[in-house]
């Protein structure tokens, strides 16, 4: 599942490459991954609109349109396995394909969802009156990107459970998932099932601070090998060169040399035992 760092790298590049370009064909694929509206009207609205901006909300990316005095507003949520990518005329199309995007600079950008998890919405609202959004935002924290140190210290107050469990939760804030989680605690020192009422101050600090760290140089070397590669949907070679702990399942640790450890309960858990001692000692 794409997260926070892959999908910034995503928004800048996008930006960078299509954004003012105009829409001059859509079609459609896969339609029970577009929620709304009905596959002809997504293609009938999105044909003839200009990319003004692309945004991300946490794990889900909004790209801004306008056609006349109509506001278009596309949010695109990957869920597990839903990717972009360009496309090209002569290329055959993905198997799994929800919709394609040919922009006036005769970019194509193409939306795949192999075990079609995602979600796809098209809102339209007329004269800049504010328009609907997927329900789902409602629930989402903050950003991770736009909150301070006091501010995460203070919301971590509320949220009780393992610390693990509680970076994952969007509602705390959005933008990290399962995999990044992992960097960032092991960044942090901090071992995964420790509960946040058994971090001290310093271990907060440690906390935010990985998590800036850790997000913030992933975005900056998955935008390196995008410009490099122009391949959109690579996340997992992006992750074989950033990741240290998350799936190194008994590599040694990059640290101490340690095997990481892997816990697998309802989702997979990479650590070292050595470098994240739990906060309670008592604990394991
Ligand atoms: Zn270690």
């Amino acid at each position: 599942m794409p997260e926070l760092p892959e999908l910034e790298a995503i928004r800048q590049y996008l930006a960078s490459n299509i954004s003012e370009q105009v829409i001059t064909n859509v079609k459609t694929f896969l339609h029970t991954v577009i929620r709304k509206p009905s596959a002809l009207e997504f293609e009938e609205l999105l044909n003839g609109s200009t990319l003004d901006q692309i945004e991300r909300i946490g794990k889900i990316l909004r790209f801004s349109l306008h056609k006349s005095d109509l506001i278009l507003n596309l949010y695109i949520d990957h869920g597990l396995t839903g990717r972009l990518a360009w496309s090209s005329i002569s290329q055959k199309i993905h198997a799994k394909t929800v919709f394609s995007l040919k922009f006036s600079n005769n970019k194509i950008l193409i939306y795949h969802d192999t075990r079609l998890h995602g979600a796809v919405w098209l809102f339209s609202s007329k004269n800049y009156q504010p328009s609907e959004r997927p329900a789902v935002i409602e629930n989402f924290g903050p950003d991770f990107v736009q909150i301070s140190e006091s501010e995460f210290i203070k919301r971590l107050q509320k949220f009780r459970g393992e610390i693990k469990g509680i970076l994952t939760n969007q509602k705390f804030v959005t933008g990290i998932g399962n995999a990044y989680a992992d960097e960032i605690l092991f960044e942090a020192k901090i071992h995964p099932f420790s509960k946040s009422p058994q971090l001290n101050r310093e271990e907060k600090s440690a906390l935010y601070l990985a998590c800036k760290n850790v997000l913030s140089s992933a975005v900056e070397q998955i935008s390196r090998i995008l410009e490099s590669t122009q391949k959109l949907d690579n996340e997992r070679y992006w992750r074989q060169q950033i990741f240290r702990v998350h799936l190194k399942d008994k590599q040694p640790c990059p640290i101490c040399g340690n095997p990481i450890s892997t816990i697998k309960a309802k989702r997979l858990t990479n650590f070292c035992r050595k470098c994240q001692v739990p906060a309670n000692r008592n604990f394991i």
